[in-house]
């Protein structure tokens, strides 16, 4: 019996990296389950309280909340079949965060990278000292305790992330066998991370960094809800490179145009080696048209569902409603258990 679990933040509207990294994929393994018939559970969360880690607009994040969770089923999460919850209304989340920050070292969260660059600074930055290291915020610090948290209160088995977040899951792993060891228990799983064929979409402005909702720059990225328009403009625009002669996938020299083959190889479900041979003869701008035609039919589905779903709220909260009862079952029952554990109950 497996529980396969991951969330999302409402930080901003989805982009390719969140649909081909993320949510596609849990889409796709949900297919799979119902197809093969596999006992599996399924959980999807949008992770509202990890947004509050950087400073927000909250009047713009309650909607955002609304709009991540439609955008969730527009790409293709069946809610009926998978559990679809917003973490903030499950209090379990956070009293279990406490118990497991008892089980964390602190050197081990300042070796984690994330939060160091959602602070701006350098990946070997720790957090002793003053100055700007000084202002970086405990909930951004301990991010990855919340974390670890929600994967282990359900005591998931398999977590399907993109690559930026295989640290964090290192770090549940960490945690988990500190707590089964400390409560000679072995209670907690010791969840896998389910890394998805394109686990890495990056920038299309700067393909140093990887494409992110934070980023402020729209071009860098493309949305789930694009227009036709804007796709063939923001693809047409993409940074690549000024190398000559063939197509070719060589992510380390090459990784504005490697890029471009990733996006592609995911929208045509098929693997890089065998697409390459298919393109290496275009031209950079044949190439680019035909990345954005495809992304132009691939995200029609999604975009039209998310349109369809905003126009009726009360559905989505009447699912969402479910999904929190849902998971506050499993939640509250693993809580308890926890608690015993460490001699609260
Ligand atoms: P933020 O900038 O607010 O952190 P984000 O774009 O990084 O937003 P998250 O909500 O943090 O998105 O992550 C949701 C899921 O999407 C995670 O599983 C994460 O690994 C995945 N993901 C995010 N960006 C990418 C990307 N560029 N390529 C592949 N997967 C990604
Ligand atoms: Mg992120």
């Amino acid at each position: 019996n497996s529980t396969i679990f991951s969330g999302i933040q409402p930080t901003g509207m989805f982009h390719l990296g969140n649909y081909f990294g993320a949510t596609r994929n849990w889409s796709d393994l949900s297919e799979k389950i119902k197809n093969e018939n596999i006992n599996s559970k399924l959980l999807f969360f949008i992770a509202d309280l990890h947004s509050l880690t950087v400073p927000q607009d909250y009047k713009k994040l309650q909607e955002q909340r609304l709009e991540a969770f439609a955008s969730l089923i527009a790409c293709g999460i069946d809610p009926e079949q998978a559990t679809v919850f917003y973490q903030s209304q499950i209090p379990e989340h956070s009293q279990l965060q406490w118990i497991l920050s008892c089980f964390t070292g602190i050197g081990i969260l300042n070796r984690m990278t994330q939060w160091k660059s959602k602070a701006n600074l350098k990946s070997n930055a720790t957090i002793e000292g003053s100055g700007e290291l000084g202002k970086v915020k405990l909930g951004l610090f301990a991010y990855p305790v919340l974390m670890a948290s929600d994967v282990l209160l359900y005591n998931a088995t398999h977590v399907p992330v993109g690559l930026d977040q295989s640290q964090h899951l290192e770090l549940t792993r960490e945690i988990a066998e500190a707590f089964n060891k400390q409560t000679k228990s072995g209670f907690f799983n010791i969840p896998k991370t389910l890394l998805a064929p394109s686990k890495k979409i990056l920038s299309l402005k700067n393909p140093a960094k990887k494409m992110s909702k934070s980023d402020p720059d729209v071009n860098s990225k493309i949305f789930i809800t694009e227009s036709p328009t804007q796709i063939r403009k923001k693809i047409n625009k993409t940074v690549t490179d000024s190398i000559e002669g063939k197509i070719t996938f060589d992510p380390l020299n090459r990784p504005g145009i490697s890029n471009l083959l990733t996006i592609l190889s995911a929208v045509e479900r098929c693997r890089i080696e065998d697409l390459v041979p298919k393109v290496e003869h275009f031209s950079k701008k044949e190439l680019k048209e035909l990345v954005a035609e495809s992304l132009v039919k691939d995200l029609s589905i999604p975009s039209s569902k998310y349109a369809e779903l905003m126009k009726n709220r009360e559905y989505l909260d009447k699912l969402s409603k479910q999904g929190t009862q849902k998971a506050r079952e499993i939640a509250s029952k693993n809580l308890k258990e926890v608690m015993k554990l460490v001699g609260m109950a």
